[in-house]
């Protein structure tokens, strides 16, 4: 089959977690650009009803579904609903995650298992539920996680060392579950972007992101659209002997 071919999501469903803005939003307008039908998930009920508006308008097939990744029985449902809309699930885009900036030895115990609940709980808790459903579905699949470069370099000035920690575990969560539902042909990958223009940066100090623009080689921070890429060659059959692979996109930030 033509690579191009092989890039396209025509007749394929796609869950995208933390869809309601920011990167998750981008890449979904990516996949649909590529022909999936969407499933929304976000714990923000507006901001989700938006996107699926935004992305209806489009002519987009898309369910939005108010999810909270760190509640099980909400993952649940969140598929139960797919699956009853759409039929069989393809492609999960598993991105919800949380920063909270705070020096070690201040951070209240509450905020420290709350980023660990969204980022690392959270992304397991939707992987299994996608590996179950993709297991007994019999025809594999791929789930992309969204880590950080984060994962493997310590940013500075800020302090948020729960998330570093956070998503260094997702990196090798991601292999983990590659390796152990190969045998099923689940792909399993994760994307590490740098410095993203989102709301998640947007609400800090500009002084702070024109540090880290300063010390990118690319001298800029990314668009969410850079991603869409990545994530659509990681969900498509372009990638079929990529599994357990993490994809750094950041400007060359974590090069120096
Ligand atoms: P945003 O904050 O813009 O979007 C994240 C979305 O996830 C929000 O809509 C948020 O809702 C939602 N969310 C938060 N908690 C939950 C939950 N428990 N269940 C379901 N949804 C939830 O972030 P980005 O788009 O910037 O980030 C997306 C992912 O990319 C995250 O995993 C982040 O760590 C990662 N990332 C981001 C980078 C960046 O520079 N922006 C760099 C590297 C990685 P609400 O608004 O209510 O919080």
């Amino acid at each position: 089959m033509a690579i191009l071919d092989r890039l396209s999501l025509a007749g394929k469903t796609a869950v995208i977690t933390g869809g309601a803005r920011g990167i998750g939003l981008s890449v979904a307008h990516g996949l649909f650009e590529a022909g999936a039908n969407l499933v929304l998930a976000d714990i923000h009920a507006k901001n989700l009803e938006r996107a699926r508006g935004e992305l209806a308008e489009r002519g987009a097939q898309v369910l939005a579904v108010v999810t909270d990744v760190t509640q099980p029985d909400s993952v649940q449902n969140l598929f139960v609903q797919a699956q009853s809309t759409f039929g069989r699930i393809h492609v999960v885009f598993n991105n919800a995650g949380i920063c909270n900036l705070e020096a070690a030895e201040n951070v209240p115990y509450e905020s420290w298992l709350q980023v660990m609940n969204v980022n690392l709980n959270g992304v397991f808790l939707v992987a299994r539920q996608a590996g179950r459903i993709m297991i007994a579905q019999g025809q594999g699949g791929s789930i992309i996680n969204t880590a950080s470069m984060s994962a493997s370099i310590v940013n500075e000035p800020q302090k948020q060392a729960s998330y570093n920690a956070s998503k260094a575990a997702v990196v090798h969560l991601t292999k983990s579950l590659a390796v152990e539902w190969a045998p099923h042909k689940i792909r399993v990958n994760c994307i590490s972007p740098g410095y993203m223009g989102t709301e998640l940066n947007y609400r800090l100090d500009q002084a702070l992101l024109d540090y880290w623009i300063s010390r990118t080689p690319l001298k800029r921070m990314g668009d969410p659209e850079e991603l869409q890429g990545a994530v659509l060659y990681f969900a498509s059959d372009a990638s079929t002997f990529t599994t357990g692979s993490n994809l750094v996109i950041d400007g060359a930030f974590s090069c120096i």
